[in-house]
């Protein structure tokens, strides 16, 4: 399978203290990549570099086999990198639908783009909220429209950092079984989440971070079998 994303030994640092030492990633289309830490171990700091927020010092970045890692983030984004962030970051005086019509733009020639249809299928509930402004909905409900809206850009690469942070068990689950459902139609996804047993079954390969290190990399077997690993630098 082709590779989307390679990060190569990357280092970053916030004025003089380096948080990153060297990160490797490889992302091939189609695969779902997870990213494990505990608070603090770089994995934002991670997703900034990729996407140019805070730019590595050294190392390289490959996405879709161009090097990216000196490029402004709106480029890298119109490459086709959308990230869900933490915190969601939705327009609150737009309704759902303005939300999503707002973000509509092709960047990935090879698949079909995504149309309102289809995201009121995968979150019916965004298809009842389709009127409401976004300071309206409930903590699940943005997160369902902050995840459509970076969809609506038809990625090459979906990011979402913490994208169940502070949701009910419940919100939670839908949240998964979209995820499941994306990786289904081959969205290539890279995830940073902190519930290890979900990710097992969802993603393809696992990499875990330390103090700005990639201290353990494998796939869901390996990290099935290793619970003393994740118990380790995961936590949970
Ligand atoms: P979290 O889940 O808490 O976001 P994380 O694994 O994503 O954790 P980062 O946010 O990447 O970790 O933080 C990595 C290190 O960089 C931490 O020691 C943090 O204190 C530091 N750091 C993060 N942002 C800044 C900043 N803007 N300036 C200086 N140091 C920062």
């Amino acid at each position: 399978m082709k590779t989307i994303l390679e990060v190569g030994h990357i280092a970053t640092a916030y004025g003089h203290s380096q948080v990153l030492f060297g990160i490797d990633l490889h992302i091939r289309q189609g695969e779902v990549a997870s990213l494990l830490g505990r608070n603090g171990a770089g994995k934002t700091t991670t997703l900034r570099s990729i996407l140019g927020l805070t730019p590595a010092h050294s190392g390289h970045i490959h996405f879709m086999g161009q090097r990216i890692e000196k490029m402004t983030t709106d480029k890298i984004a119109r490459m086709g990198i959308a990230l869900v962030p933490e915190g969601r970051q939705i327009f609150p005086n737009l309704t759902v639908k303005e939300n999503l019509i707002a973000f509509a733009v092709n960047r990935n020639q090879s698949k079909t783009p995504w149309s309102l249809k289809e995201i009121y299928q995968l979150f019916p509930r965004l298809a009842e909220r389709a009127g409401n402004m976004g300071n309206q909905l409930s903590g699940g409900e943005q997160q369902m429209l902050a995840i459509s809206r970076a969809l609506m850009t038809n990625p090459h690469l979906l990011i979402l950092d913490e994208a169940t942070e502070g949701l009910s068990p419940l919100v939670r689950e839908e949240i998964w079984v979209c995820l499941r459902k994306l990786r289904d139609q081959g969205q290539t996804t890279l995830v940073i989440d902190k519930y290890v047993e979900k990710l097992i079954p969802l993603a393809d390969q696992h990499s875990i971070m330390e103090r700005g290190k990639i201290v353990w990399h494998g796939n869901s077997e390996s990290l099935r079998q290793s619970p003393e690993t994740w118990q380790k630098y995961v936590g949970v």
